[in-house]
């Protein structure tokens, strides 16, 4: 059977783990155009702007072939748990045999996650799906820390693009892995390749520390989101996002007693503004805030998709949160249409007016 997934973030990870198994694979291309303008075609007209970028991607990989796909699920009252269902019934609408299976978070459905993960499994045995799940997780760890040491490191580097071309070169270079050995080698030869690009020497108090937060789907695909990160690193900010893969598998498939979660602490950070699950990760994206200014980050930036109420809800919040947290925070709507030069003066303007803030404290300080 060829298997595809969602493209987010990167489809490296989600390859390798049922390459590793022997399954055919079919990676969707990135999301561009005709990706949207398909996902906008065949959705319903009111869905949310990640389902119809998902629906354009499955419609591209099942073009290519896919009989199967396979995605994580979503809880909550939004549209999040109902993804995988809407997916089937509109490529079946359209013609397409396709199954969907939904790998939801194990500590919320067990059984059913269980009869899911046997499936992917097939024929492998148990000892083999773990050690394939092991080196994937691994892998999907080495390749966050990269990420975000170049996150950083973009901030200053010498010559403008070195650090996303290195980010580029490093993702090949994990691609390529078969066994723990080959990672460790790989993780090594990367270090040493990021250690390489030489970058400007910027005194501490004067670096510029944004955090971008939202919805998961568009703070972790930068089709979607005007590569937020590269577009912050050029105005020579340090980045981090609310997600990354590995804290989503850690917050939702590994065990609590390993103690590895992060999600409770910032769910707890953010109840003073929302107290109940409205859906999505709004309640992830007001902690994600308040555990930005408690780090001594400058500024946030969040995501909004078209269409998504949680973080609609959150928006309607931010005028109140960023004056009892003192940190400005920017909102970014984003859709299939969203015009790039409107928003990069947005950003523009937003860090200039951290810049400012930042100076005026330093010679106040001097
Ligand atoms: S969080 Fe927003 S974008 Fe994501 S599924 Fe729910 S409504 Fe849609």
């Amino acid at each position: 059977m060829k298997i595809t997934f969602p493209y987010m973030g990167t489809t490296l990870a989600y390859k390798k783990f049922l390459d590793l198994l022997g399954h055919e694979t079919i990676s969707p291309p990135k999301p561009n155009q005709r990706t949207f303008d398909l996902g906008v075609k065949y959705s319903p007209e009111f869905a949310c702007f990640p389902l119809k970028v998902i629906t354009g991607s499955y419609l591209e990989a099942v073009e290519q072939g896919a009989e199967v796909i396979v995605t994580s699920g979503g809880h909550g009252p939004c549209r999040a748990g109902f993804y995988g269902e809407l997916h089937r019934k509109i490529l079946h609408s359209m013609g397409y045999d396709v199954d969907v299976i939904v790998i939801d978070s194990i500590r919320r459905d067990f059984k059913t996650v269980m009869q899911n993960i046997r499936r992917i499994k097939g024929k492998n045995s148990w000892r083999k799906l773990l050690w394939a799940a092991r080196l994937t997780y691994r892998l999907i760890k080495a390749l966050d820390d990269f990420e975000m040491q170049i996150q950083t490191k973009a901030a200053y580097e010498v010559s403008k693009g070195d650090c996303w071309r290195t980010w580029d070169k490093i993702q090949g270079i994990l691609e390529n892995i078969w066994t723990d050995r080959e990672l460790e080698a790989a993780q090594k030869r990367c270090q040493k390749i990021i250690d390489q690009i030489p970058i400007r020497e910027v005194p501490e108090e004067e670096k510029i520390r944004i955090g971008i937060v939202g919805e998961i789907y568009v703070v972790m695909e930068s089709s979607v989101n005007m590569q937020i990160e590269k577009v912050l690193g050029d105005f020579g900010c340090e980045v981090r996002r609310s997600h990354y893969l590995s804290q989503w598998l850690d917050d939702n498939v590994m065990p609590k007693f390993l103690g590895k979660s992060r999600e409770e602490e910032i769910l707890k950070k953010g109840e003073k503004y929302i107290q109940i699950q409205i859906g999505g990760h709004a309640k992830e994206t007001m902690g994600h805030i308040v555990d930005y200014r408690d780090q001594g980050f400058d500024g946030v930036i969040h995501l909004m998709p078209f269409g998504c109420l949680p973080e609609l809800v959150c928006q309607s919040i931010m005028p109140k949160a960023m004056e009892e947290l003192n940190i400005p925070v920017l909102t970014i709507a984003l859709d299939e249409q969203t015009g790039i030069a409107n928003n990069l003066t947005r950003i523009e303007a937003f860090i200039d007016l951290i810049k400012n803030k930042k100076r005026k404290r330093i010679s106040r300080a001097g």
